[in-house]
């Protein structure tokens, strides 16, 4: 390989890796000493990163490292095995190793493993290269793929501290780092890994239903903290003046007969109200329907906020159906905020929800708890930060993207519309983030945030006096998560890719910059290009929206064409054409995904790109639908022009060949 060897054992690691301790305790017979941790204040330590260097790459250019720290990893582990009680006898001996059924048993597996290797590639995604811009999904970092893989074969159970002494620890660091860079105060905030943003969100949905009927138990359990206030009062407090009332139920001794007189005890109905209904926008991820199903909140309680053409919540249709709502005397549990929308990577104006609840406050209505949903956009909010996690002014930007803004781009990104909704993000009561999407780490790594870590105490199933007391608790995870047995491995990939990209501008804001930056040229490209003639007729290409993310939806509009379900088939047959699904290995020049923005999801949010093609509204309304193509562009490497004209000649190419085959 190419000469330089890290030094495996950099100081910190040094001191922290059992199997080193052990080897300098028989030197020196010390104490072993603890490894360092970052204080709370602090984000994981600054320093540019190279995105190359990142990834095993798309050629596997970095398998001569991955192999070297793999060794090293296995080397290391298998000491520790050999050290612990070393006069213990080998359980496999020279004897055993030469029967029969032992080496076919040896023999079994092997080839059990290149069974899987085949099956494997047989229907392989291919999304390490810069071909594949297809979901959300992307080469995962060599330092969290590693680090799984080395966590992994201890096999730590972040359910219980007993089960995971290293690895819970990692986990709620990750939560607390996570926290710091979403804007939350580290002292306060509380974050944790879950399998996805899935059960990020029915968490989140948990902890908000519980502490509305904890406000409503209030009533008949510490009835003088509440006196004079109507239920209906009860439920529009602020959720800060919930979390309050918690406190002084607990003060009073009163927290296990709260917990037993609210829905947790007795159930949704032990109060007699109703809870509120859950406002999502149109975009929402489908998560939010089974959790009000699989929370008893209901699926009809879910109301759905119009969306704009730019697919973002559209703040006077929320003030409206907010107004309707309170009109007929409902609450409202929670508002979500999604920031990166699954199919359009749209983002929601976060500052004005949260003004116009601030706003709602001021003139005496009723509050909310405010949710971001930031599964798929949450990391992005690393490039706004300095070093040290100061949120920047927008002049402070990095150059690299406010440049290529004024040129090949086209638009600067990131619009002030996208700049003041991340900025806002710590006003929000809760966070769902998903380390699997654009923290680069392998599934399963998704993480729920929470701003007050006193709301921890809705959903915790210690005893109430043993949560008063010590910040150790916590550390027993299983018992206030929605899940049990969980791989604290993923808790350590997260962690080591923390350390390697910090979580600000010059780390996670570069990789995750280069990716938007890849998006938005594919997606000027994409608007700007030349009419593709196929058998006397002309194609364009058009995008449906400029994308706040790196997320670029886009069909194929045959010119004069002004029959939907014509247009739809046309993009549903080039979509066959280039994705994953079936065809040989090779087959695929090109890898998308696809959508359909129905009527029944999207309301009329996509009547005026259909108008901007020149169809009637008849046809929307006669179809109903309309099919896109999706790219999602994780890979850092459509960056810099030429990397990208590269790309995009042989885009244009494949493209041309599916058209002359689907037209
Ligand atoms: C992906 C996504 C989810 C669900 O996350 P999983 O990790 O797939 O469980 C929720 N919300 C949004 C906005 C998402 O993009």
């Amino acid at each position: 390989m190419n000469g330089v060897r890290l030094d495996p054992f950099p100081p910190v690691h040094r001191q922290g890796s059992q199997m080193a301790t052990m080897r300098e305790n028989e030197a020196s017979a010390e104490a072993p000493a603890t490894p360092e941790t970052p204080g709370p204040d602090s984000l994981s330590p600054s320093g540019a990163v190279d995105p190359k260097a990142l990834f095993l790459g798309p050629k596997a250019e970095n398998q001569p490292f991955f192999m070297e720290m793999l060794d090293y990893m296995m080397d290391d582990h298998s000491k520790w095995r050999e050290y612990f009680h070393p006069d213990d006898p080998p359980a496999v001996t020279e004897a055993d190793r030469a029967l029969p059924a032992f080496q076919e048993t040896l023999l079994r597996t092997r080839q059990t493993l290149v069974e899987l290797a085949g099956l494997l590639q047989v229907h392989p995604v291919p999304w390490f290269s810069p071909r594949y811009l297809g979901h959300m999904n992307a080469d995962t970092l060599m330092a969290a793929n590693l680090a799984y893989l080395l966590a992994m074969i201890y096999n730590p159970n972040n359910v219980a501290y007993e089960g995971s002494p290293a690895t819970t620890d990692l986990e709620l660091e990750v939560g607390r780092e996570l926290g710091v860079m979403l804007g939350y105060d580290s002292q306060s905030v509380w974050g944790h890994i879950t399998s996805g943003g899935t059960v990020a969100n029915y968490e989140a949905l948990w902890i908000a239903r519980n502490l509305r009927s904890a406000a409503l138990a209030a009533a008949a359990v510490i009835p003088a903290a509440v006196a004079g206030k109507s239920p209906r009062a009860l439920l529009g407090l602020p959720p800060a003046a919930l979390l309050d009332l918690l406190d002084k139920a607990r003060a009073a001794g009163a927290t296990d007969a709260l917990r037993a007189a609210s829905a947790r005890g007795r159930g949704l109905l032990a109060t007699g109200q109703e809870l509120g209904v859950v406002i999502v926008p149109r975009t929402k991820h489908y998560s939010w329907v089974k959790a009000m199903d699989i929370l008893g909140l209901g699926q009809d309680n879910l109301v759905e906020v119009e969306v704009g053409a730019d697919f973002r919540m559209d703040i006077k249709a929320l003030r409206a159906a907010l107004a309707d709502l309170d009109a007929a005397g409902r609450p409202v549990l929670m508002v979500v905020a999604v920031v990166g929308s699954t199919e359009e990577g749209a983002v929601d104006p976060v500052h004005q929800i949260a003004a116009l609840r601030k706003e709602r406050e001021a003139a005496g209505l009723s509050s909310f708890f405010l949710h971001v949903d930031a599964a798929f956009g949450g990391y992005a909010r690393c490039a706004f930060l300095a070093p040290g996690g100061r949120f920047m002014e927008p002049e402070e930007l990095p150059p690299r993207l406010a440049a290529s803004a004024t040129g090949d781009l086209g638009t600067a990104w990131p619009s002030p519309m996208v700049y003041a909704a991340y900025r806002a993000i710590p006003e929000a009561d809760s966070v769902t983030i998903d380390p699997h999407k654009l923290g680069y780490i392998p599934y399963a790594a998704g993480a729920f945030v929470l701003k007050d870590r006193r709301g921890l105490d809705l959903v915790s199933y210690f005893a109430s006096y043993v949560f008063d007391k010590a910040d150790d608790n916590p550390r027993l995870l299983g018992s206030y998560i929605l899940e049990g047995s969980k791989a604290g491995a993923a808790a350590a990939a997260i962690w080591a890719a923390h350390r390697v990209v910090p979580l600000d501008a010059g780390g996670y804001g570069r990789l995750i910059g280069a990716s938007i930056e890849g998006a938005g040229r594919f997606h000027a490209a994409l608007s700007s290009a030349p009419a593709f003639v196929v058998g006397g007729k002309r194609y364009r290409t058009v995008t449906l929206t400029q994308p706040d993310l790196n997320m670029v939806d886009f069909l194929f509009h045959e010119e004069g064409q002004t029959d939907l379900s014509a247009m739809n088939a046309l993009n549903a047959k080039l979509y066959e054409g280039c994705s994953s699904k079936g065809g040989p290995l090779y087959a695929g020049e090109f890898i998308t995904s696809k959508t359909s923005l129905t009527h029944e999801e999207y309301g009329d949010a996509p009547l005026p790109f259909i108008r901007s093609l020149g169809l009637p509204e008849s046809e929307w309304r006669r179809v109903g639908s309309v099919f896109v193509l999706r790219s999602s562009v994780l890979t850092p490497n459509l960056a810099g022009s030429q990397a990208f004209a590269a790309y995009w000649d042989g885009f244009l190419g494949a493209m041309a060949r599916a058209l002359a085959k689907a037209a």
